[in-house]
């Protein structure tokens, strides 16, 4: 086994002497990759390799030759015929599929055969291939045999990882606890421990393994102290495509997913491959994890749920940004190393978010947001909100009538006019279509028809031109309120909104429909005026 002092090129040079000594202490030498995925990496490089040698390979251990097998005809793979011989498998997917399929269920098998720690290696390789998904997902954009190494060096970019859960696993098992428990970083605990990174590790375990210098250089690329190193454009392409998956693996897997978004969004412009968008991105990435968890035996039910992973992180960066006027305040290095310039990415994340493009007002995520806050705040105070659902009549026919380009400009008009007509208190998010609401805080059960009453005119009064045609708009409007009963009454409140606002279509349109059958009745300031098209619904 390798003594780590003496081979391990980057502890030497990213540690000083007197940490070296404590890690000289603390891990005596350097973790081995597994057997099988060692003998992997070492034909990886090998361009000469003859697919014989592979098949040997491959043959030598009957787990990762019938999962191989398995893979060649599963729908991922999808070979145009059904293969039986895995010699003719081999020679159908070729080297640069056959390599990273047979590493990772290598890999895979490894991690199965761990008893002790068992959710600590499940962890661990449902990252590892979230991370190399992403990779194969962003590299294949530059070709399919980029997809393929870009899968490879991302999922070998943890190594480290697994290496010190093999080796050392009660230890290393107490670092990833201490920092889940903590506000300090993996890196930061692990580096205490160890003297060294397991990102480090995993170069210094890649560094003789046979995997092409690029590969290694772009696993290196992810060390903090390698930014700024010259590299050629195909290793730097691979570099920066490693970046983005490590990122997204962050964002996915870890704790500090609001900074990892940050990161993730600054990561993918750089690499500048057309897609700068984190949802589309995750759909992508999740779509290649749901049809290969089975022949990889990954437990995708781990990941969180992409909606409240967003809301989560939008969380985590709200605070920050309010951090940030409090010196007294640590926040993440990743967001203070350029503090100017990526405060301004985290407004202008959060903006983005949280912002219709198309009307400028709040979206549907937003809205979401706030009306769960909303009933929290209402329910603890027993205090009575609102919903009102405003969804613009005939729309389709204006569309059909003057073109969609007029539709997106009568879609802009009328969020103006919603805006102008809502007060500071009053949410207006655009929720999807012509469909907009208003979230009501502290509303009297008559105030309803009078909010309803004052949007519906404005907009029956709004004069909408486009290319010199007058277009006239109106709008149903359907409103409820309560008091929160339960954490879910914002659910209840808008299902009672929406089934108003489709009895104001059915009465003829143009009209508010209230319904009062969850609001408090002693909630009455006074009895609203009679006002045109409005009828109550109890
Ligand atoms: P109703 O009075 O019953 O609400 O009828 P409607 O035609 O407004 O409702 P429907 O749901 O049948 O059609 C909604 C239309 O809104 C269809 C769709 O093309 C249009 N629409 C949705 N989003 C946009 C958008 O962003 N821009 C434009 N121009 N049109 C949109
Ligand atoms: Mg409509
Ligand atoms: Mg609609």
């Amino acid at each position: 086994m390798t003594d780590v002092p003496e081979k391990s090129a980057i502890l030497a040079r990213t540690i000083g002497n007197e940490l070296m000594s404590n890690h000289r202490r603390s891990l005596t030498r350097l973790p081995s990759l597994p057997t099988i995925a060692a003998e992997i990496l070492k034909v990886f490089g090998d361009s000469d390799v003859r697919i014989q040698k592979v098949t040997d390979l491959v043959q030598a251990d009957p787990a990762i030759a019938s999962k191989l097998l398995k893979a060649a005809n599963s729908s991922r793979y999808g070979l145009r015929r059904e293969v039986a011989d895995l010699r003719l498998a081999i020679m159908l997917l070729g080297k640069a599929k056959v390599i990273p399929l047979a590493l990772s269920f290598s890999l895979s098998i490894d991690v199965q055969e761990s008893e002790a720690s068992a959710s600590h290696f499940q962890r661990f390789w449902l990252r590892s291939f979230v991370q190399a998904s992403a990779g194969e997902v962003l590299g294949a954009s530059y070709g399919a045999n980029v997809g393929a190494e870009c899968f490879t060096i991302s999922l070998l970019a943890g190594i480290g990882q697994l290496g010190l859960l093999n080796q050392d696993a009660d230890r290393y098992i107490h670092c990833v606890e201490q920092a889940e428990r903590s506000d300090r970083s993996l890196t930061d605990v692990e580096r205490e421990t160890y003297g060294a990174t397991h990102h480090e590790i995993s170069v210094d375990m890649l560094e003789h393994s046979g995997l092409p210098r690029r590969c290694v250089d772009a696993v290196n690329s992810l060390l903090p102290e390698s930014s700024g190193q010259h590299l050629d454009e195909e290793t730097q392409r691979l570099a920066d495509v490693t970046g983005v998956a490590d990122a997204f693996a962050r964002y996915l897997c870890d704790k500090d997913s609001g900074v990892a978004l940050v990161v993730l969004q600054e990561r993918l412009v750089k690499l500048n491959s057309g897609e700068t968008d984190v949802d589309r991105l995750t759909t992508a990435i999740r779509t290649k994890l749901d049809e290969s968890a089975g022949l990889f035996d990954i437990d995708l039910s781990l990941l969180p749920d992409p909606d409240e992973l967003l809301e989560e992180a939008l969380d985590q960066l709200a605070d920050f940004t309010e951090m940030m006027h409090d010196e007294s305040r640590v926040i993440p290095t990743e967001l203070v190393a350029e503090n100017g310039r990526l405060k301004m990415q985290v407004d202008d994340l959060v903006k983005q978010t949280t912002t219709d493009a198309l009307t400028g007002t709040a979206n549907r995520a937003f809205f979401d947001r706030r009306l769960k806050e909303l009933v929290h705040q209402c329910r603890r105070g027993e205090v009575q909100m609102g919903v009102a659902v405003v969804d613009i009549d005939h729309f389709k026919t204006v569309n059909d009538t003057h073109g969609h380009q007029a539709g997106d400009y009568i879609l802009q008009q009328v969020a103006q006019a919603l805006d102008g007509v809502t007060r500071a208190d009053e949410t207006l998010a655009r929720y999807g279509g012509e469909e907009f609401v208003v979230l009501l805080e502290d509303i009297a059960t008559d105030g309803m028809a009078i909010v309803g009453e004052r949007i519906r005119s404005r907009i029956e009064k709004l004069v909408i031109s486009f290319e010199g045609v007058v277009i006239p708009i109106t709008v149903s409007i359907g409103l409820c309120c309560g008091v929160p009963q339960n954490g879910e009454f914002g659910l209840t409140l808008f299902s009672h909104a929406d089934a108003a606002l489709y009895e104001a279509k059915q009465g003829g349109r143009n009209r508010v429909v209230c319904d009062t059958s969850l609001s408090d009745q002693s909630n009455v300031c006074s009895t609203p005026s009679t006002q045109t098209g409005t009828t109550a619904a109890s």
